[in-house]
């Protein structure tokens, strides 16, 4: 069984898409949506020969060989022209990483139709590269399992000109403005706050730029 963040992702990967997973791991994603019907081709990539191996092990032992290629690559480099590749997702990593995978692998991009993102952190720097290499997010979720907050973010081709405040918050996250959203954003409070605590009252500069990063928090969220 998917967990609740890879569920959330699979919600997002359009049905009767030819997907590519990159950083596949477990080829778990994969996987569970073969068996449920909602696709039925996939490449499992992965760049670490111990992941590779337990991806090819489970898309074996469920008998899923021909529906699942698993291949050892860096990014977007286990792509081949046959495959027909409409969908990739990417999950699990830290947005830079993310964006560099997509950055080197752009020439790879042409005829996909949709990216299904997963940043564990830097999710601005992710919506930025997205902005800037003609792909427009059609929607975001936000979750939280086991106390970790996450973020997904879903984009197609297109164009998108984004807000500073759109980069760092999102795009939809804040007009839905949930549970988690608020509690994301109010950890974050908490650390700011805690670090304008530690800069010393002659480090003007330093402060400003803190006591500003929380009152767009605030700003943003509402808060008091
Ligand atoms: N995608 C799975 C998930 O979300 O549960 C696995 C996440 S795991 C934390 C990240 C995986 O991505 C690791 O197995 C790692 O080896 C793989 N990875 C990192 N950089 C990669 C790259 N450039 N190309 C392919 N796989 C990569």
């Amino acid at each position: 069984m998917l967990s609740k963040r890879l569920a959330a992702v699979a919600e997002f990967i359009p049905t009767g898409s030819r997907l590519l997973d990159v950083g596949s791991d477990h080829a778990y994603l994969p996987i569970a949506l073969v068996q449920s019907g909602r696709i039925d081709f996939a490449v499992a990539g992965e760049v670490v020969q111990g992941p590779y191996e337990s991806a090819l092990t489970n898309v074996a032992q469920e008998g899923l060989d021909n529906q699942i290629r698993v291949r050892l690559a860096n990014g977007l480099a286990a792509l081949e022209a046959s495959d027909g590749i409409t969908a990739i997702s990417i999950c699990g990593m830290g947005g830079r990483l993310i964006a560099e995978i997509l950055d080197k692998g752009r020439a790879q991009l042409a005829g996909v139709q949709r990216l299904i993102l997963q940043p564990n952190n830097r999710e601005d720097d992710l919506r930025l590269w997205l902005a800037t290499n003609s792909f427009t997010i059609v929607a975001e979720s936000i979750l939280q399992e086991n106390d970790k907050i996450y973020e997904i973010i879903v984009a197609e081709p297109g164009q998108m000109a984004l807000t500073p405040d759109q980069t760092r918050f999102g795009v939809y996250l804040p007009q839905e403005s949930s549970a988690i959203f608020q509690e994301k954003w109010s950890r974050e409070l908490a650390k700011l706050d805690y670090a304008l605590t530690q800069v010393p009252l002659e480090h003007e500069d330093q402060r400003l730029v803190l006591i500003d990063k929380i009152s767009k928090i605030k700003e943003i969220c509402h808060a008091s």
